[in-house]
């Protein structure tokens, strides 16, 4: 069986003060199945701090939680004023990044090309990266979803891509911070749809790999979705800024 991740994306959110929650959600996940992956993708700024905590709190190895990061340059290093690159995520304790989030993908024009580059920089940084893909409110109109999820799956998606390194999130851009998920029927035909994808492409490596569902990720619905087929983890925005319910959700996978 494929290990669930449960991955929270704080996006621009949180400050020093905030360790307190992260410190919360250690002490919660000392309750949690072993066989739960937790992550937690502060913003930058909090990375290093967010490590030691860790560090400090799991001396013996035994929480199944580690530091992500939100985004990353392709370059290693540069004239690249404001940037940070994925060696600088992973000296700083990050073990994961985030890459083509589609509020990157619409903020800063990000395309399939780009989040491909971004992935490859994650790997030579040694870390995991989590790639999104997912269709707008119009495309799933229009009858699209997989064909937007089938290009964006080709376009982002460097070989050699592993179950190790690689972890996908599905992400219907109408679901994010909206309220609204799709239903379980729904999550299970795109959910499907990416697992065939990515076995055709990596083989034994794609039956493995981690199929994450993004979008309005909440206590009250997290065990129904967590339950359909192929959805193997959550990446949860809104909800993952409290721990109480991050960690319900991750207590309902
Ligand atoms: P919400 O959980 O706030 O809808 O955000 C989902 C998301 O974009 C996670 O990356």
């Amino acid at each position: 069986a494929v290990r669930p991740l449960i991955a929270g994306n704080w996006k621009m959110n949180g400050l020093k003060a905030s360790s307190s929650e992260f410190e919360a959600i250690l002490a919660g996940a000392a309750q949690l199945s072993s066989g739960i992956d937790l992550l937690v993708c502060p913003p930058a700024t909090l990375i290093s701090a967010f490590a030691d905590t860790l560090a400090a709190a799991n001396a013996d190895g035994k929480l199944k939680v580690a530091i992500g990061a939100q985004d990353c340059h392709v370059n290693a290093s540069g004239a690249h004023t404001g940037d940070i690159s994925a060696e600088m995520l992973a000296d700083a304790g990050a073990r994961a990044i985030i890459v083509g989030h589609s509020e990157r993908r619409a903020d800063h024009a990000e395309t399939d090309a780009i989040v491909r580059s971004k992935a490859q920089a994650v790997w030579r940084a040694g870390l995991v990266a989590i790639v999104c893909v997912g269709e707008t409110q119009g495309e799933r109109n229009a009858g699209h979803t997989l064909d937007v999820v089938a290009g964006q799956l080709a376009g982002s998606l460097p070989d050699g891509a592993t179950a190790a390194n690689l972890v996908v999130a599905y992400e219907p851009v109408w679901a994010i911070g909206t309220g609204m998920t799709p239903t379980a029927e729904d999550v299970e035909e795109v959910h499907g749809f990416i697992r065939q994808t990515l076995t055709q492409r990596f083989d034994a490596e794609g039956a493995q790999m981690r199929l994450l569902y993004g979008g309005s990720v909440k206590p009250s619905n997290a065990r129904e979705l967590m339950a359909v087929p192929h959805v193997n983890g959550a990446l949860v925005g809104g909800a993952s800024l409290k721990a109480s319910d991050f960690l319900a959700i991750a207590a309902g996978c």
